[in-house]
């Protein structure tokens, strides 16, 4: 059962039965105050037409004492002589009682009857036949003659209307004082005087008779046949015996008792008028319980409303402060169990729910806090803090469906200690341990440690260190350009775990094998990944430890050539087996040879000339450069003091120069030097940097570039438009001159596209106020091309290969100026 129906069966009975009681009681009331009024109405309408009747009586036999007291009448009753009596005296007795009937409208007969019951005189207030003239034997007249009193009344019918009326009798006793003593004789019985009352005010009494809606009277004889009723149909009727009982009982309470009338249950109440007359009041009792009824309905209407108001009420407020916050409560704790343990919980009320919601954030933040703490138990190493197997597999397989994505490559290094275990048997595991902690410090340092090198591949570059239990730590490097990068973080790692640990006094050697395998040359999931790194390892080791192994067999000779190149480059310097080789630079407008360009050659006795572009990527690398780009400076510099020396040239030297040496190098001395000891200006000297090299070194180096240029120095841009250098900061780097790289001459007279790159170059520089140089130029037409759109030095195949010191000599002498080219660009 849900919450709300279990709050509203509580509280709607409680605001129910009250209010059922309530109604319950002024129900009750209600009837009884009805009852009791209309009992009162009833009583007062019944006791006023009772009076009624009485006074109507009381009238009648007043008037029948004074009829009978007439004098007429009573001297009609003492003449005995019945031609005086009926011919003199009969026309003004009736003319009297005609008198009589026409003053009293409710009288409708009078008449004198003899002792002997004849109908001796009659006058009715309307025609109607007499039906007896001997009354003699009626039972009324038998009552009549045993009555001893003043008046006799009785109800009774006249045969001749069988009307009900009331008959007031008065006996006529006189003395006859022309026969009798009056003193000594008693009077004698003379004859009756009877008034027949019509009891039509009583019909209209009853007919007009109301109490309420339906409440009426009616009047019923001894024998309970209803003589007046306002509804006529009902006339004659006989009232059923208990009925008739029952009101025979009451008469004269006032209190009303409960009784059947007329198959509707009502309130009766019964008063007698006269034997043989019963006023009966009767209260429907449906009637007295109409607005009971009405009182009921509206008790009943108000308990639905409340009811309906209640639950509306109560649902709301409950929706409002309960429900609702509970649902958001449910909400939230779901989210807790289905793993989310900071929901957002939007209730900040500070009734009992606030609490439970700031409780269960409370328990929710515990549960996070563990939950990091169970997790960098399960996912972390306890003694290095590095993640452990578990977490290594999940972020190789992360980088493998980045790596994917992108089309990358990546490299998984694992690496094991060599000595190890030695280490732990002979100097405890507490050493051990330790070996390890500082292991890992190690290789950290070394993977964020940002260099040049390191900045030769991607910028974004996150390389993971984890271990994997024991003496084994696996390395993922993402985003790996080849085999290459791979090897050089392998040997770095090589370095640094050779160099001996200290712990106390201990000193101690390890070293380390590693074992590489690729993405996805080697194989494109975890397990293989990983499986082929530690095979590779193996292979390490059993190359005689403390070196590294591609799981490839071929990295494993690209990285042996790299090795074996390094190696005897390392000896190619003090083997004076590298040269420099010269290219002349000539001014476009005049083909005057302005400069000599020193390109490094390679003379190795095995292999011959190697060519820059194989070896100088690996003296960089190893940090060769420095030392060999410091010998091509000095090197350049005394051969163009040799060659002004014997008057060949008036030209400048260019020499290329590495990023590593503007980063590693005391450049600005070098130069300093190499000016001085050959005695040439500043201006004699020309320094190259790749554009690409240029965007990559530190800030903080440029100045030193600059205090060159200011020293007069020129800085040239090398290979400009292959690197992505914008417009702003060739504005702000110390600069002189821009190369167009030879890419660009090459297909400028086919290609629109790089003959628009060398137009905006060309113009550029122009606009930056720089001088300008094409290389590569190979033929006239290029030559004329580049002349007409305003470039200022050109240096190519066209002009001279590069050439050997010697050669460059005969060179430079034979041609100062390049006479076939002047003619071209004279003609065009
Ligand atoms: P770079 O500085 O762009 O040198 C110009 C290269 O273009 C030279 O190649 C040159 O022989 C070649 N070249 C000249 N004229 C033409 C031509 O008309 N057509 C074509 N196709 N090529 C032409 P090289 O001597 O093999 O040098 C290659 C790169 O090695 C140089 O490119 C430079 O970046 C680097 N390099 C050479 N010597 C040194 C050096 O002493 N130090 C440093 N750091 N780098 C050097
Ligand atoms: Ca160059
Ligand atoms: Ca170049």
């Amino acid at each position: 059962m849900r919450l709300h129906t279990k709050v509203l069966l509580v509280v709607v009975p409680l605001a129910v039965i009250p209010l059922l009681i309530l109604g319950g009681f002024a129900y009750d009331q209600q009837r009884t105050t009805a009852v009791e009024r209309s009992s009162s109405q009833m009583t007062a309408l019944m006791d006023q037409m009772t009076r009624n009747f009485q006074m109507h009586q009381d009238v009648a036999e007043a008037n029948v004492k004074l009829f009978a007291d007439a004098s007429l009448v009573r001297a009609y009753a003492l003449t005995e002589d019945e031609e005086e009596r009926y011919v003199l005296m009969l026309p003004s007795l009736l003319k009297l009682f005609s008198s009589y009937l026409r003053a009293y409208p409710d009288y409708s007969e009078i008449r004198f009857l003899l002792p002997d019951g004849y109908e001796d005189a009659r006058t009715t207030s309307m025609p109607t036949p007499n039906v007896t003239e001997e009354e003699g034997g009626t039972p009324f007249f038998q009552e009549l003659a045993r009555f001893e009193g003043e008046t006799f009344t009785r109800v009774s019918t006249r045969p001749e209307s069988s009307e009900i009326s009331l008959q007031v009798a008065r006996p006529i006793r006189l003395i006859d004082l022309a026969v009798q003593d009056p003193l000594n004789s008693k009077p004698t019985l003379r004859g009756y005087l009877v008034v027949t009352m019509r009891l039509n005010f009583m019909a209209e009494q009853v007919a007009s008779s109301r109490v309420g809606a339906s409440g009426h009277t009616l009047i019923v004889n001894e024998a309970g046949k209803i003589l007046f009723h306002q509804d006529p149909s009902k006339l004659g009727q006989q009232l059923p015996a208990p009925l008739l009982d029952k009101a025979l009982n009451t008469r004269g309470d006032t209190q009303l008792v409960s009784a059947s009338y007329l198959d509707s249950k009502s309130l009766l109440s019964a008063r007698r008028l006269h034997d043989g007359l019963l006023l009966i009041g009767v209260l429907p009792e449906a009637e007295l319980l109409e607005e009971g009824r009405r009182l009921g309905k509206a008790v009943a209407w108000v308990v639905l409303g409340t009811v309906l108001l209640l639950i509306i009420v109560l649902l709301v407020a409950m929706s409002f402060l309960m429900t609702r916050p509970l649902r958001h409560l449910m909400i939230a704790i779901s989210e807790i169990g289905q793993g989310n343990l900071t929901p957002k919980i939007a209730l900040s009320s500070r009734d009992e729910l606030g609490q439970l919601v700031r409780s269960f954030q409370g328990m929710a933040g515990n549960l996070e806090k563990s939950r990091v703490k169970i997790e960098r138990l399960a996912y972390h190493d306890s003694l290095t803090s590095l993640p452990n197997r578990f977490r290594a597999h999940e972020t190789l397989r992360r980088m493998i469906s980045l790596a994917r994505r992108e089309n990358g490559k990546m490299a998984v290094l694992f690496l094991d200690l060599d000595n190890f275990k030695r280490v732990n048997d002979t100097l405890g595991h507490q050493v051990g341990d330790q070996l390890l902690k500082e292991t890992a410090t190690r290789l950290t340092s070394i993977l964020r440690a940002e260099d040049v090198i390191h900045q030769e591949v991607p910028r974004n570059r996150s390389s993971v260190l984890a271990r994997l239990g024991g003496d084994e730590f696996v390395i993922l490097l993402p985003k790996v350009n080849g085999s290459q990068d791979a090897a050089m973080v392998a040997s770095r790692i090589l370095d640094i775990v050779k160099v001996p640990f200290h712990f106390g006094h201990e000193e101690i050697y390890s070293g380390s094998s590693i074992g590489i395998s690729l993405f996805p040359d080697d194989g494109t999931e975890v397990d293989d990944l990983i499986k082929r790194a530690d095979a590779a390892m193996y292979q390490a080791k059993e190359q005689g430890r403390n070196n590294f192994q591609f799981y490839s067999a071929s990295y494993n000779l690209a990285v042996l050539e790299h090795i074996s190149l390094e190696s005897r480059l390392r000896r190619a310097l003090s083997n004076s087996e590298l040269e420099l080789y010269y290219q002349p630079l000539v001014q476009a407008r005049t083909g005057k040879i302005v400069g000599l360009e020193a390109l490094l050659r390679w003379n190795d006795p095995v292999e011959g000339v190697i060519p820059p572009d194989r070896f100088i990527p690996i003296a960089e690398d190893s940090g060769l450069i420095l030392p060999i780009g410091e010998w091509v400076l000095r090197e350049a510099g005394r051969q163009l003091s040799a060659w002004q020396a014997v008057g060949l040239s008036g030209a400048f030297v260019s020499v290329n120069v590495s990023a590593i040496q503007l980063q590693r190098q005391d450049l600005v001395s070098i130069v300093g030097q190499v000016l001085n000891d050959n005695r040439l200006s500043p201006w004699q000297l020309e320094l190259e940097i790749t554009e690409t090299a240029l965007m990559k070194i530190r800030p903080e180096v440029i100045g030193d570039l600059d205090a060159m240029r200011q020293k007069g120095v020129t800085i040239s841009l090398d290979d400009f438009g292959t690197g992505y250098s914008s417009l702003s900061l060739l504005q702000e780097l110390p600069i002189s001159k821009l190369k167009i790289d030879k890419s660009f001459v090459r297909d400028m007279l086919v290609d629109p596209k790089d003959a628009a790159i060398v137009s905006a170059v060309l113009f550029i520089a122009k606009s930056l106020g720089l001088r300008s140089t094409a290389e590569g130029v190979e033929t006239l037409e290029q030559a004329a091309h580049l002349a007409k759109e305003g470039c200022g030095q050109l240096q190519g195949y066209l002009l001279s290969r590069p050439l050997p010191a010697a050669e460059m000599t005969e060179f430079l002498r034979s041609r100062k100026v390049m006479a076939h080219l002047k003619s071209t660009l004279q003609v065009s």
